[in-house]
């Protein structure tokens, strides 16, 4: 794209591009040619510039039943992108403006969105089934056959060009870095808006984190910032330890090494009773058990953040009649549109570490290696570049 002119030269046009699309559950991608329409009303077509996969893409790619699994898609939901071209009604968005697009929506509009308690857009964010975010099945991808190809989760990033809705894209700014910016479409966003938002962390608080991968390692970057006095990460990869000290953990355990004691009765030891605030980051209901066990009683505050849609949670009845809090929390609790350039800014001013979650970088081409990296636990973040040969 030419980034001096003021508009596309393929506006009002479909763009052929390549993408990555995901044709059956649990098969590697397929790089392919597609068409890509040009944005209707309230939507805006990006130019993906680099995207990262989080672990929600592992787990949709195998997805095989219920609605949320459709093939063939475009996964991706972590992405930096410069605006190709607009629709009708898009106020505060022009060509070559740099963007994020996240997955969790803000209209600015609703009850839920005027008001500062919560991130839930009452608006739109109950449909999660839909391609577009105002035109339900319709999609604005159609492969070499002139088929629909599906989008996920209204972004779409593993792709050259995008469809994004204006209520699920931010404007940053151009001084942060693109593959540090990228990390705050989705992953290390919720991880720390859990820990300031969602919780509320207090200095001098106890913090247990289950999944070290960015976005529990996240949530131990926004617990240091606001003065945690210990922060333990708990991980069934011992690879993660040594990545959690960048984080300002002060202590770890493997559940693998905890022989018949659970890993409640561990956590509670080190911290003296239980934990303030606990958060579950993998996915797996019986660790978000265990994290809400693992918390003091009376107060002690239990974050679920891994996503498992299909299985059903047990926790501990009488925890809860003793005053214990669990809650989940979808991006962190943040409202995208005002909290992202919050957290541009703390990047800028050297407050938080963003660089340390890049372990990788790989051309869009190699995508599946990504998978395999993050499959494998090798990977926390590895930056996809749409243009690098
Ligand atoms: P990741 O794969 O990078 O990290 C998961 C970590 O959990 C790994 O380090 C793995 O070794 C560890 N782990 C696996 N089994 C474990 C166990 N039994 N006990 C302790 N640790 C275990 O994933 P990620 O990208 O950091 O995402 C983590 C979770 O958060 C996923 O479920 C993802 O879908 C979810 N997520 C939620 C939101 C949200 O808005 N709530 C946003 C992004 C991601
Ligand atoms: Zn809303």
């Amino acid at each position: 794209m030419d980034k001096t002119s003021s508009f596309s030269s393929h506006e009002g046009r479909p763009i052929r591009c390549k993408a990555a699309i995901c044709k059956k559950a649990g098969e590697p991608l397929v790089i392919e040619e597609i068409h890509v329409h040009p944005p209707q009303a309230y939507e805006v077509r990006i130019k993906i510039v680099c995207t990262t996969l989080c672990h929600t893409d592992l787990a949709f790619s195998k997805y095989d039943s219920g609605p949320l699994a459709r093939f063939p898609r475009i996964l991706g939901h972590e992405a930096v992108g410069l605006v190709e071209s607009i629709g009708e009604h898009v106020d505060g968005f022009k060509h070559g403006d740099v963007v994020l697009p996240v997955f969790h929506p803000h209209c600015e509009e609703c009850r839920d969105c005027k008001s500062s308690k919560g991130n839930w857009c009452t608006r739109f964010a109950e449909d999660l089934v839909s391609n577009t975010r105002r035109y339900g099945m319709a999609s604005r991808f159609k492969d070499s056959m002139g088929e629909d190809i599906h989008h996920f989760f209204f972004v779409s990033s593993f792709s050259e060009y995008t469809i994004v809705d204006i209520a699920h894209l931010v404007k940053i700014s151009p001084e942060i870095p693109v593959d540090r910016a990228v990390l705050l479409s989705c992953g290390v966003s919720t991880g720390i808006g859990a820990a300031w938002r969602t919780a509320d962390i207090e200095e001098g608080s106890t913090v247990a984190v289950f999944g070290l991968g960015a976005v529990g390692l996240a949530v131990g970057e926004g617990a240091r910032l606001r003065g945690a006095a210990q922060i333990i990460g708990i991980d069934i990869n011992p690879d993660k330890f040594a990545i959690g000290k960048k984080f300002g953990f002060t202590g770890f355990v493997n559940p693998t090494l905890c022989g018949d004691k659970k890993i409640s009765e561990v956590i509670k030891e080190i911290a003296g009773g239980g934990v303030d605030y606990s958060f579950e980051c993998v996915g797996i209901t019986s660790v978000l058990s265990e994290a809400f066990l693992s918390t003091r009683t009376g107060t002690g505050k239990t974050v679920a953040l891994g996503i498992n849609p299909a299985a059903p949670t047990e926790l501990d009845s009488f925890g809860l009649f003793r005053g214990k809090h669990v809650c989940g929390s979808l991006f962190g609790g943040l409202k995208p549109k005002l909290d992202i350039p919050i957290l541009v800014d703390r990047y800028l001013k050297k407050e938080l570490n963003l660089d340390s979650f890049i372990t990788h970088e790989l051309k869009f081409e190699d995508i599946n290696k990504a998978f395999d990296l993050l499959e494998k636990g090798k990977s926390l973040r590895c930056i996809l570049w749409m243009d690098k040969k």
